[in-house]
């Protein structure tokens, strides 16, 4: 077993109708608002987990979006 080691994903392969939801429904901590949009997405997987991790369109701050197995 190996922890907390990153396997890159390609986010670029998702459906655009996917691509889309992900970019635009966000929720930011630092602007404390939703869907302000983010920008730079990356996918990756860690611990047998997907996240996607993008920065918020608005302050830059990165927003990390986890998601379960039912999402894949
Ligand atoms: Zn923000």
């Amino acid at each position: 077993m190996s922890d907390n080691e990153r396997i890159e994903r390609d986010f670029n392969l998702r459906s655009e109708e996917d691509k889309k939801a992900f970019l635009e429904q966000t929720w930011c901590d630092h602007c404390q608002e939703v869907n302000l949009g983010m920008v730079e997405p990356e996918e990756y997987e860690l611990n047998e987990t997907i996240f996607i991790e993008g920065k918020c369109a608005k302050c830059g701050t990165v927003i990390l979006t986890e998601l379960t197995d039912e999402e894949f």
